[in-house]
């Protein structure tokens, strides 16, 4: 797919900050998009005020800290993921996302030196050898939204795919997995695919791809030689969600036909938000339900009814393959008991990709 005319007519500035403006990354930018009006600058301060928002790309280099943790919520149990800022703000349009007020006031940032954050994980995968490190890049945007414009993921893959411990995640609700399919070595590299039903989807997940799409790369990702996984989150209380939700969960087994063994896991976490985010966007569908405020102070569904959302979800899943790891993000140790019947540390297959990273 030639996807360069989408961002062209996308983006209308491309700022590249001195120090990167020689790399390829920069050079395939200019290449790719030669009508857009770009400019060198010393560091993003240079920016004026007027280009401060996501119609703008800032290529650049990686600042301070590389590699962190994903911040995790208060009172709930984190999954110690590890998290490479990449593509910093995302321009799919989800409703529900908590990106949406930064994006207004910020370009798209494009971070050109991943040379840096590529040492960085090396070394912590080598202070936890034996013990499985967890890193993706989906943290703060679509992590191939932007990918086939700079082919920086490749670069990431073909890095870590030596180092058995290893699980490098790009995280998407696009289908842009083309230009990956031919790297030759691809580790334990995995692709990430965000999943609602169509119909959630067409309201709420702005120019995400179709499911269908989502699926159909897939499944040409793992017939390539990659892992996969799946994420239900954010899962949606609406009258028919347990019929959504489960024929869903067929169609990756059965029309799909994406064998157990490559799903390296599968994420749940029903829809959450903190009040700003209910402000912003005003009166929607999604806010009708009977929300309780956490810990962490973002509303969910009652306990009882997360609980069932969860278990259905669940013992669909492990009807196709049980043992593929199944866990919640961002749940309570009490949500984890009702439904999985214990904590990750005691669940085999989770304690391991739960285990706290050393070397951060
Ligand atoms: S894909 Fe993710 S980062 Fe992009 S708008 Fe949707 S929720 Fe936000």
């Amino acid at each position: 797919m030639n996807s360069y005319p989408f961002y062209a007519e996308y983006f209308n500035k491309i700022y590249i900050t001195a120090d990167v403006k020689n790399t390829v990354y920069a050079e395939r930018i200019l290449k790719r998009l030669p009508g857009t009006p770009f400019s060198i600058i010393k560091a993003r301060k240079d920016i004026p005020e007027s280009d401060l928002n996501s119609k703008t790309i800032l290529i650049t280099s990686p600042k301070g800290e590389t590699v962190g943790r994903c911040p995790g919520t208060q009172g709930h149990i984190c999954c110690n993921y590890l998290t490479i800022d990449l593509y910093i703000g995302c321009t799919i349009g989800c409703s529900y996302c908590i990106m949406q007020s930064y994006l207004n006031f910020s370009p798209i940032v494009v971070n050109a030196e991943p040379e840096k954050q590529i040492q960085r994980v090396l070394e912590i995968a080598g202070l936890n050898s034996g013990r499985t490190i967890r890193i993706g890049t989906g943290e703060v945007g679509d992590s191939l939204l932007f990918d086939p414009l700079f082919e920086l993921s490749g670069v990431f893959i073909e890095a870590f795919s030596e180092s058995p411990n290893i699980f490098f995640e790009l995280k998407t609700k696009t289908n842009f997995v083309e230009h990956l399919l031919s790297i030759p070595e691809k580790g334990n590299a995995v692709i990430g695919f965000s999943l609602n039903p169509q119909n959630i989807a067409d309201r709420e997940e702005g120019i995400a791809g179709t499911v269908q799409e989502r699926l159909a790369a897939a499944k040409k990702a793992a017939d390539n030689g990659y892992f996969v996984s799946f994420h239900f989150d954010p899962i949606f209380l609406y009258p028919e969600w347990k019929k959504d939700y489960l024929k869903l969960v067929d169609t990756i087994f059965n029309e799909y036909t994406i064998p157990a063994e490559k799903i390296v896991w599968i994420s749940m976490g029903t829809f959450r938000y903190p009040a700003g985010l209910k402000d912003r966007a005003g009166v929607k569908d999604i806010f009708l339900e009977e929300f309780v405020p956490s810990k962490d102070k973002k509303y969910r569904y009652i306990q009882k009814t997360r609980t069932a959302m969860y278990k259905s979800i669940a013992d669909r899943i492990a009807g196709f393959g049980k043992d593929i790891p199944i866990y919640m993000c961002m749940e309570s140790r009490s949500l984890w008991k009702n439904v999985f019947g214990g904590i990750p540390a005691d669940i085999s297959g989770l304690s391991d990709i739960f285990n706290h990273t050393r070397g951060l």
